[in-house]
């Protein structure tokens, strides 16, 4: 038997920093129809720390995993009833992430084959020694660890674009995405339009409904605005109550009535209590000016569909303000 000299953090059975920050043991299963491996091998990974269970036919293993949360399954692929393709595949449909690894004789070596092709981790073949056995299973840990950083990286760097109240992405992200398309842009010589959005008169929606319900008509405006743009066009939250969308590749004309069509839906739209508003009606107006036509640079597409807001909220609120064009090299 392996002596077990320290933790290995490769070999650590709680699967290093990501699974020891939940504070558990891998859970395995080990599935055999025969006593004296089954045994055999819960001796040998007991040793590692994994929390172990055994199970001696595909079925039973099958019913285990439906009942309780595991993190892998370690199968024989020879069994009377479900064997290990059967395991494989059923784990396959499990919503949790479970690996598979499979044991195989050399005899079976196809099986092994067509069980990795079903989505099995790794496969073992017997008759094999304990440190294999040990390292392939450690292996599964860390690629599991890995896989669990990763897709914790992509949550918290998705989280650190968001706005917590809408879900948009914030003024931060804003800024970066709108420099990349500009510079998109004007490299490839397309345009990229910017529509600003403010509410009209929202003090006075807040100071008649109170903060909590001012913020519930912010959430449900950025959900409408979400709901009328194109998948590769951008909606961001600008500020307080002010919105901004990012949309590519189309010309000022057509950016105009898209614009129009936002304004319309808002306006048609029912907030609770926005009779106390000013029109009877929750409404916005919008700024709208396009690289290259108005702008040659990010700061300065900002500055133009800022202005263009500000005229529509000098004409009559409630309507959209293409920005004049410009002078532009
Ligand atoms: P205008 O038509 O000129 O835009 O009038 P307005 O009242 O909308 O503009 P003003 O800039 O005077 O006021 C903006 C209001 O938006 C005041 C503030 O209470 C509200 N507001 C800004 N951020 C939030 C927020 O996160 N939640 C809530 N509930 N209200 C907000
Ligand atoms: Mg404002
Ligand atoms: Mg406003």
């Amino acid at each position: 038997m392996i002596e077990h000299e320290g933790m290995n953090p490769e070999l650590d059975p709680r699967g290093g920093e990501g699974e020891a920050a939940s504070c558990r043991p891998v859970r395995l299963i080990i599935v055999d129809d025969e006593d004296m491996m089954r045994n055999f091998l819960r001796e040998v990974l007991s040793e590692e720390g994994y929390d172990i269970e055994l199970a001696a036919s595909g079925d039973e293993a099958v019913e285990r995993l439906e009942a309780d949360s595991f993190d892998i399954v370690l199968t024989d692929i020879v069994m009377p009833g479900m064997d290990g393709l059967g395991v494989v595949a059923a784990a396959r449909k499990m919503p949790t992430d479970l690996d598979v690894i499979v044991m195989t004789g050399y005899a079976s070596m196809e099986t092994a084959v067509e069980s990795m092709k079903l989505g099995a981790a790794d496969y073992i073949t017997k008759p094999f020694n304990i440190d294999q056995i040990r390292i392939i299973v450690a292996n599964v840990v860390k690629e599991r660890r890995l896989r669990r950083q990763a897709a914790e990286g992509e949550f918290y760097k998705e989280l650190s674009r968001k706005d917590g109240l809408t879900e948009l992405y914030n003024h931060r992200f804003f800024h970066q995405l709108l420099e990349t398309e500009v510079s998109r842009a004007t490299r490839y010589g397309r345009s990229v339009n910017l529509i600003m959005i403010d509410i009209d008169h929202f003090k006075q929606y807040n100071d008649a409904h109170g903060h909590p319900a001012g913020d519930m008509a912010l959430r449900k405006l950025a959900h409408l605005l979400k709901s009328c743009v194109r998948a590769c066009d951008y909606v961001a939250r600008y500020g307080g109550e002010e919105f901004a969308i990012i949309v590519p590749e189309i010309g000022p004309a057509q950016v105009k009535r898209m614009a129009e069509r936002v304004r319309a839906l808002v306006d048609e739209t029912e907030f609770e209590g926005e009779d106390v508003m000013p029109l009877g009606r929750l409404t916005v107006s919008l700024g709208v000016a396009t690289v290259p036509g108005h702008a040659s640079s990010k700061i300065e597409l900002v500055e133009r569909a800022d202005q263009a807001l500000y005229a529509a909220k000098a004409a009559s609120r409630n309507c959209v303000v293409v920005a004049q064009e410009a002078d532009v090299n």
